[in-house]
C-alpha cells in the first residue's frame, strides 16, 4: 500500500493547505507577525517539520504569516537553532530537558493567551463604541 509521492511544490497547491493557509493569514489580520508589513506578498512559516505530516495538519499554533525578508531572516535563524539542538549529546535530548522547553512554551502559551484575551477586550470595546457613533 505505497502511498503515491506528491512533490512537497504540488502540496501546497491542495486546497486544504490553501484553507489553512486562509485561516492562519485571517488570524494574523493578513500582516507579518514580525514587522507588520501588509503590502509585501506574505507567506505562512511553519514553525517545524515532522516527517509523515502533510503541510495543513501542523497545529495552528506553529504557523505564522510572515512577509519574504522576515521569512528569510526567520529560515536562517531556524537553521541556527538547529545547530544549536545539533550539539545536545544524545540520551540528554530526553526527559526534564524536553520537560522543560516544554514547560517553558506551555507558559508562553499562557502568556500569549492573556495578550490575546486582552486584544479580544480591545475589540469588544471598540465594537460597543459602533452603535453609539451610528446613533449620532
Ligand atoms: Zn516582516
Amino acid at each position: 500500500m505505497g502511498k503515491e509521492y506528491v512533490p512537497y511544490w504540488q502540496k501546497l497547491k491542495d486546497p486544504r493547505w490553501q484553507r489553512k493557509r486562509l485561516e492562519i493569514m485571517e488570524r494574523d489580520g493578513f500582516a507579518c507577525v514580525v514587522c507588520r508589513d501588509k503590502v509585501s506578498p506574505l507567506t505562512v512559516h511553519h514553525g517545524y517539520y515532522e516527517k509523515g505530516l502533510e503541510p495543513w495538519e501542523y497545529p495552528s499554533e506553529t504557523l505564522w504569516t510572515l512577509c519574504e525578508s522576515c521569512h528569510d531572516i526567520e529560515t536562517e535563524q531556524r537553521v541556527r537553532v538547529e545547530r544549536i539542538v545539533g550539539h545536545i549529546r544524545p540520551g540528554l535530548a530526553t526527559g526534564n530537558l524536553c520537560q522543560n522547553m516544554e514547560s517553558l512554551v506551555k507558559d508562553f502559551d499562557e502568556n500569549m493567551g492573556l495578550l490575546k484575551d486582552a486584544h479580544a477586550e480591545d475589540v469588544a470595546a471598540l465594537r460597543r463604541l459602533e452603535p453609539t457613533e451610528a446613533q449620532q
